[in-house]
């Protein structure tokens, strides 16, 4: 089980690494065309867009990281009950039909391959980057593994079937 971690660190995903990384770039590119321009508003006025940018892409990842495990998990509740839902706890939990690259129990995310391609998902307790949670909008097999390692309690969970 070497791919289970405890860092906790706060990490983004790879589409909000790289708007990030690229609004530091033109920070870092604009302070020396704003300081030979002359034109001290204008300057300050697109640093003050690309920050507020930057934070607003790093809120949701920031509260994400302030929430308790259960809080985050509280939303799924209701659903975990259908007899799909069970199906996919199964595929998880029994039949183990997953492949996880890294999980991390203190940032509650982790990183799953895909059985059918050479596809990356990034898995929190709220959402997934694969096709089953982009359609479905509920608990995949990958979500219900994280929170098994989180050890959260999953109601009607195989444990009491
Ligand atoms: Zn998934």
């Amino acid at each position: 089980m070497n791919y289970i971690k405890k860092h906790g660190y706060l990490y983004l995903s790879t589409k909000r690494f790289f708007v990030s990384l690229l609004c530091i770039l033109l920070v870092f590119h604009s302070i020396p065309s704003g300081i030979t321009s002359g034109s001290f508003l204008e300057f300050t006025g697109s640093m003050l867009v690309i920050v507020t940018f930057c934070i607003l892409l790093c809120i949701p990842e920031y509260l994400y990281s302030k929430k308790s495990s259960e809080d985050l998990w509280i939303k799924w509740i209701e659903c975990h009950s259908a007899q799909k839902q069970q199906d996919r706890l199964k595929r998880a939990l029994v039949y183990h039909e997953l492949i996880p690259l890294k999980i991390d129990t203190a940032a509650r995310c982790g990183k799953f391959a895909s059985q059918t391609s050479k596809k990356r998902y990034r898995t929190t307790l709220r959402s997934c980057t694969c096709p089953d949670f982009k359609k479905r909008k509920l608990p995949c097999k990958h979500m219900y593994y994280l929170a098994d390692q989180c050890n959260l309690h999953i109601p009607n969970s195989i444990n009491t079937l």
